[in-house]
């Protein structure tokens, strides 16, 4: 199904179309209502706009929301992009930014500090947003936030085998683990390094 609204500069980072339901890969682990029990059933429901997964026992709507990616883009004092190496799935052995999923009790500046924290060893503090970026396939959305660096020491982790400062000149493009990266660092680089201009040569 078609879906009428622009999609906007988030959208860049997906290849799905927008209006394909909840994706596949979650619709197979959603088969149960959490409230009571009972399969769920997919199709529609009274006063919901879309179809949705609801149960027949009790009612309840098991609602599909994409989470939120918390991130940085540290920057050091000689203008480099730290990178880290990312030692897990997804995207295992490509570089990526440090970041993950906000947790429920926390902002999402304070995920940004955590998680690049957790992953890196480095202390920042997140200023501008460099983006958001969609991906549907993976039912995320993706903040970016260039970032000081204000304390701590680089130490690889079991996630970031390797922490490395690239030059904006210097980014390994083919190695890159996401199309979100590869976004936030092509917008990064427009608002700080336009010389640079992405978008010719061998910008990813
Ligand atoms: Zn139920």
């Amino acid at each position: 199904m078609a879906y009428e609204f622009e999609r906007g500069r988030d959208g860049r980072s997906t290849d799905l179309p927008s209006g394909g339901g909840v994706p596949a890969w979650l619709a197979a682990n959603l088969n149960f209502c959490s409230r009571c029990g009972s399969p769920l059933r997919f199709g529609s429901v009274p006063g919901e706009e879309r179809q949705r997964l609801a149960c027949a026992a009790c009612g309840h709507i098991a609602y599909v929301n994409p989470r939120l990616v918390a991130t940085t883009l540290p920057i050091t004092g000689a203008g480099e992009i730290i990178l880290i190496r990312r030692g897990i799935e997804p995207g295992r052995g490509g570089w990526a930014q440090p970041g993950g999923f906000l947790e429920v009790d926390e902002t999402v500046n304070q995920a940004a500090i955590r998680e690049t924290w957790e992953e890196t060893g480095l202390l920042v503090e997140p200023g501008e947003i460099v983006g958001l970026y969609t991906r549907l396939e993976a039912m995320v959305v993706t903040i970016v936030f260039e970032a000081r660096i204000v304390g701590g020491t680089a130490a690889p982790t079991l996630e970031a085998t390797e922490i490395v400062a690239f030059a904006p000149e210097s980014i390994p493009w083919p190695q890159i683990a996401f199309n979100t990266t590869i976004w936030a660092l092509r917008d990064w680089i427009e608002l700080r390094r336009p010389d640079l201009r992405p978008g010719d040569g061998d910008w990813g």
